[in-house]
């Protein structure tokens, strides 16, 4: 699968993003090693507690986590409010990835097309690397 098919397939998933309150719409499409792929979108919490509000990328990893797969390769990420930007995950996903999967690839909007990051990229010094894991 192509990180452009991936990007498509995170575009279609944030069609269904609850995000009443930021107006921030956010799709993530999760490739697994065996080619399985989960989506997610973010959902907010309406009432405005933000600690309960669930970012697209830890929603595609919980589905994927909660059926029995936890080998993945790449996650693409799509988002923006009226338009499509160029979106990164934020720091809490960061660290979730890294926890879960740190060896995966993330494919985010650049320029209309796409742009791949490893992890450590965007997580360097992360919180394991005080383990020396
Ligand atoms: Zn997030």
């Amino acid at each position: 699968m192509t990180n452009e098919n991936l990007l498509e397939l995170a575009q279609q998933a944030r069609e269904h993003a609850r995000a009443g309150i930021s107006g921030f719409k956010v799709g993530a499409a999760l490739l697994t090693s065996c080619g399985k792929v989960f989506t997610g979108c973010n959902i907010e919490d309406p009432s405005g507690v933000g600690v309960t509000n669930l970012c697209a990328e830890r929603c595609a990893v919980a589905k994927a986590l909660s059926e029995g797969f936890s080998d993945f390769e790449k996650i693409a990420v799509a988002g923006g409010t009226d338009t499509l930007t160029a979106c990164t995950p934020c720091g809490v996903c960061r660290q979730y990835l890294n926890s879960f999967c740190p060896q995966i690839k993330v494919v985010c909007m650049d320029n209309g097309g796409s742009k791949e990051y490893t992890l450590s990229e965007l997580l360097p010094h992360s919180f394991e690397e005080s383990f020396g894991s």
